[in-house]
């Protein structure tokens, strides 16, 4: 089967031009791409792209798929650790079908947003399970979407985590939750070794991993575990790392080094591991994980919005991390969209130095969140438009406000375009987006059952949502307090 995309231009990254080219796709992947008129087989179709701009789908290399339904339910001007207690409020009581209408609708959100590949860090409540992994990469799949599903799972609660919490708590408060528990390890490393072993689908479309969440939330019993499984099938292993001030603060009263260096003497840091957010390291940190060969996903927009603070990316970069970007969940961090994770990219590292030399660049900005953001997943083969890749390409339509005049395409993409110009997807050689219309999934069904779904969900978890509030000031002022420790 192949396809010829004609008349369109190709982003031109080092040229910041957009360069007449048509693209000739056989099965999934890109055969060649060539000036305009590039002959193709007598039975190819013909895709017409005139006037518009072909870019490589971006790589999401950090969200969560059970937020999108949780849309907007995350309270303004909360920091992480609020947040975290919201978790039961925000996934619990949801079903089989919640979960994978979850993903569906977080997975259309990153097409219409130029995106075709994300690392997904998707939590059930209480446990992970078999189906719920399963329902999830279906999601994907039938959007059309590429994913590493990884299941977010901790054996300690938040109550258990944080060092010094509990012990903060006013007596009334700290009875409501000092019997929680979470998930046993082994019940959820045991789960993850079943999901593993049988893996359902093709990884280059779907692929599975692991998600210890964030180190002070799991034992060390269950993170040596989790190293092992992702050793033994050869996954990827995503945690929070060093998200917060806090986190940073109580990981040193707790083991006595930094998470990262903890995380190293456990052997979890290694090729497979990325870490998300990583604000709070110094430079041994970096080191150990520039030597480990680890990567890490950069979330600005979900560090501003919970306050977490700004990652060192120039620093990383400089050290040899490698690095993607991700956008966080669609309840912390409000909108997946990679054209805004670009451009907070470059622009954040723009207050941490008056040094423009050391700034992110709109070229460096859109590698990470295309080949750096790949690298993060494991998917060796997308990211870029060129033989033998994926064809992974997002057409965007160049009549749109923002492109005209088109003086500078990189520039204008990168500094400028919000998503809205995103006219066509395709993944594998197939289109799933045209001309704004989703090819794949009926839309309008999902969204009244997100609509419908999200009513119950809101109903059945009130009483959570009623715990999380009355215990937001307490873990706020625990928070305050630990922050401001040296
Ligand atoms: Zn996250």
């Amino acid at each position: 089967m192949a396809t010829i995309i004609r008349g369109g231009a190709v982003l031109d990254l080092a040229g910041h031009r957009a360069r007449p080219a048509d693209i000739l796709v056989e099965d999934d992947s890109i055969r060649e791409i060539g000036p305009p008129g590039l002959p193709a087989p007598a039975a190819a179709r013909t895709i017409d792209a005139r006037d518009r701009l072909l870019i490589p789908g971006l790589v999401n290399a950090h969200t969560h798929s059970h937020g999108a339904l949780a849309r907007g339910l995350v309270p303004d001007a909360i920091p992480l650790e609020i947040l975290l207690g919201y978790a039961g409020a925000v996934n619990g009581h949801r079903t089989l079908e919640d979960k994978y209408l979850s993903a569906q609708l977080s997975a259309i959100e990153l097409l219409r947003k130029g995106c075709t590949a994300c690392y997904d860090m998707f939590t059930e409540f209480p446990a992970p399970t078999t189906d719920g992994v399963h329902a999830v990469a279906r999601a994907y799949r039938d959007v059309g979407v590429r994913a590493v599903v990884a299941p977010m799972m901790a054996d300690l609660t938040l109550w258990q985590a944080l060092p010094g919490l509990l012990a903060s708590l006013p007596d009334d408060a700290r009875r409501r939750v000092e019997g929680l528990r979470a998930a046993p390890a082994a019940t959820s490393a045991a789960t993850c070794r079943d999901i593993l072993k049988a893996w359902p689908m093709d990884r280059g479309d779907v692929a599975p991993g692991l998600g210890p969440t964030i180190p002070l939330h799991c034992s060390d019993e269950f993170l040596t575990a989790c190293r092992d499984l992702a050793r033994e099938f050869d996954v990827g292993i995503q945690m929070h790392l060093a998200e917060s001030r806090g986190q940073a603060v109580l990981g040193v009263e707790k083991y006595g080094t930094s998470l990262t260096a903890h995380l190293d003497a456990l052997g979890v840091v290694g090729p497979r591991f990325s870490g998300a957010h990583a604000v709070w390291l110094d430079d041994d940190d970096v080191r150990r994980l520039s030597a480990a060969g680890a990567s890490i996903a950069h979330n600005p927009m979900s560090n501003l919005r919970l306050g977490s603070g700004i990652a060192r990316v120039r620093a990383m970069r400089q050290a040899g991390v490698r690095i993607g970007l991700g956008t966080d969940s669609a309840s912390s961090s409000d909108t997946q969209n990679m054209f805004e994770a670009m451009r907070l990219c470059a622009y954040l590292s723009r207050v941490q130095t008056f040094d423009y030399r050391e700034w992110i660049t709109a070229e460096e900005a859109f590698r990470l969140a295309t080949e750096g953001s790949a690298d993060v997943l494991g998917m060796a083969r997308i990211g870029r438009l060129a033989p033998g890749f994926k064809a992974d390409v997002v057409f965007l339509d160049l009549s749109r406000t923002g492109w005209v005049p088109l003086n500078d395409a990189l520039l204008q993409l990168v500094n400028g375009e919000s998503g809205a110009a995103v006219d066509s997807v395709m993944v594998g050689g197939r289109l799933v987006l045209e001309h704004g219309r989703l090819l794949t999934v009926d839309e309008a069904k999902v969204r009244a059952e997100a609509e419908r779904t999200a009513e119950r969900l809101r109903t059945v978890n009130a009483e959570s949502y009623a715990l999380a509030r009355a215990m937001a000031d307490h873990v706020g002022a625990f928070c305050v307090r630990v922050a401001g420790r040296v």
